[in-house]
């Protein structure tokens, strides 16, 4: 059984179909890829499985329990987890009060901020936040201000905070954009080893075709909303569609 499983998966604003009618699941421990032009749907497809957005039509199962309409803290709780999320950073916190706080809003299923900053600190959390800081390589830096950390590193936090309601799926939406080829390596190397380290699911949306082909197992390639290849790398690769949709054919 697959650990995702998206049925006619449709999201329209006005008269928009930015996605339409997508099909496709995520087997438990792989590195699924979504790739696709810009404006393909990449962004709201991930956003219609966190539940940031409510899609028009079909659904989408989770670990066999259908989550289509459920709130984003409630898909956290279920077990998904995106990262990269807007402002998710709070620069005047240390680095482990970051994760400490995002382990006690999926723990309560809510973002209270003022209330969770006054936990934050609580020994409950503090041993999975070191966890996640130690997964990302930030425990080093565990008790300085977030703010004084340079980007790549920032973006490594962001990770750990969303890891740490410790999610069986973990969405990115274009980790690497913004980074140097260096920071752009190490994040790569990271993922990777976050699925061997953690043995999670990864559904990783990235526009750069070379990381997309060195670390996904599986490629949904969209365009205009629609699915115009699913497989292999090598499957993928060699579409005619894909092709076209790549080289404005
Ligand atoms: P991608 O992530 O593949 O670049 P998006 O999912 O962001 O694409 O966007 C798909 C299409 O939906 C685009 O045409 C975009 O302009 C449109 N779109 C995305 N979000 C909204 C929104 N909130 N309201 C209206 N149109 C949107
Ligand atoms: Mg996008």
């Amino acid at each position: 059984m697959s650990l995702l499983h998206t049925d006619g998966l449709t999201k329209e604003f006005g008269g928009l179909v930015a996605v339409d009618d997508v099909t496709f699941e995520v087997e438990s421990g792989e590195t699924r890829a979504v790739i696709g032009p810009n404006g393909a749907g990449k962004s709201t497809l991930i956003n219609c499985i966190t539940g940031a957005l409510e899609p028009t039509a079909g659904s989408v199962e989770f670990d066999g329990e259908d989550i289509t309409n459920l709130e984003p803290h409630e898909t956290v709780q279920a077990g998904i987890s995106k990262s990269f999320q807007t402002a998710s950073i709070f620069p005047e916190m240390t680095v482990r009060q970051n994760v400490e706080i995002a382990a006690l809003a999926a723990e309560h299923g809510s973002f209270q901020v003022n209330f969770l900053k006054r936990l934050a600190g609580f020994d409950a959390v503090h041993d999975t936040a070191d966890r996640m800081l130690e997964a990302v390589d930030l425990l080093g830096d565990a008790d300085v201000e977030a703010a004084s950390l340079p980007y790549g590193d920032k973006r490594r936090l962001e990770i750990a905070i969303a890891l740490a309601s410790e999610p069986d799926l973990l969405l990115m939406d274009e980790p690497t954009a913004g980074m140097s080829p260096d920071e752009t390596a190490e994040t790569v190397d990271l993922v990777e080893e976050l699925q061997e380290d953690l043995g999670l699911t990864i559904l990783i949306v990235e526009h750069d075709m070379e990381i997309i082909f060195r670390i996904a197992d599986r490629i949904l390639v969209l365009n205009r909303g629609q699915v115009i290849a699913d497989g292999t790398p090598e499957e993928v690769q060699q579409s005619e569609q894909v092709q076209e949709a790549y080289l404005g054919g």
